[in-house]
C-alpha cells in the first residue's frame, strides 16, 4: 500500500461528495426525503475543515476522530452509520495496516454498522457495497477493481426491495432506484483506492 496522506485523502472525499451531491440528493428525493447529498456534504465538509488536525494523528486515533465528527454533522440515518463505520475502523486498524489488517478491520467494522442499523445485506442499504469491497479487498483485488465491484454493487441494488431506513416505507415502490447510501459508498471506495492505491 502507498503511504497514506490523510489529509490528501480527505479532501478528495470531501470534492467527491461535493461533485456528487445533487446526484445523491435526487437519488434520495426518490425513495428517501431527499437530503442525502446535503447530509454527507455537510459531514464532511466539517472533517475537511479539521483535516490537518486529523491527519496529525495516529490512523487509528484519526479515523475514530472523523468518526465521531461524521456522526455529529451528517446527521439523518446515514450519519451515525457511516461515523461507527469510521470508529469501528479505527478501532480495529494498526497504525501502518497491510492489506490483511486493513480487510480484517474492514469486516469488523462492516460488522459494527449492521449492529447498529440492526440491518443485512440484501437489504438495499449501504452494507449491499461495503460486503463485496470487504470480500474483493479481503480477495486481493487491485484498486481499480474493488471501485468497479463498488459501482456494480451499487447499480445492484436498483431491482432490491427496500427494508431498512425510510426507503423501506416505499414498499414495492423502492424498486428500481438506486439506494443512496449505496452509491455514496461506492463514490468513497473509488475515492480511497485512487488516493491509497
Ligand atoms: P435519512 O434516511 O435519515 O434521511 P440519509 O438520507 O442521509 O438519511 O441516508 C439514507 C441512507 O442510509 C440509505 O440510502 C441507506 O443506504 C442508509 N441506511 C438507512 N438505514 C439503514 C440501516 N438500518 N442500515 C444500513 N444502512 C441504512
Ligand atoms: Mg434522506
Ligand atoms: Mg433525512
Amino acid at each position: 500500500m502507498a503511504t497514506l496522506n490523510l489529509a490528501r485523502l480527505v479532501a478528495a472525499a470531501a470534492d467527491t461528495i461535493a461533485a456528487h451531491a445533487e446526484e445523491l440528493t435526487a437519488l434520495d428525493r426518490a425513495i428517501g426525503d431527499g437530503d442525502h447529498g446535503l447530509n454527507m456534504k455537510r459531514g464532511f465538509e466539517a472533517v475537511r475543515a479539521e483535516a490537518d488536525a486529523f491527519a496529525a494523528k495516529p490512523l487509528p486515533e484519526a479515523l475514530k476522530a472523523i468518526g465521531t465528527k461524521l456522526v455529529m454533522t451528517v446527521g439523518g440515518a446515514s450519519g451515525p452509520l457511516f461515523g461507527t463505520l469510521f470508529m469501528a475502523l479505527g478501532k480495529e486498524i494498526s497504525a501502518e495496516p497491510d492489506r490483511a489488517n486493513l480487510a480484517a478491520a474492514f469486516g469488523k467494522a462492516i460488522e459494527a454498522v449492521a449492529a447498529r442499523g440492526k440491518s443485512q445485506v440484501g437489504q438495499k442499504t449501504m452494507l449491499d457495497v461495503l460486503q463485496p469491497v470487504h470480500d474483493a479487498l479481503a480477495g486481493g483485488k487491485t484498486a481499480a477493481e474493488i471501485a468497479d465491484i463498488a459501482d456494480a454493487a451499487a447499480e445492484a441494488t436498483v431491482p432490491m426491495k427496500a427494508q431498512r431506513g425510510r426507503a423501506s416505507f416505499l414498499g414495492d415502490r423502492s424498486i428500481g432506484h438506486m439506494d443512496p447510501g449505496a452509491r455514496s459508498t461506492a463514490l468513497l471506495v473509488r475515492t480511497v483506492g485512487q488516493a491509497i492505491g
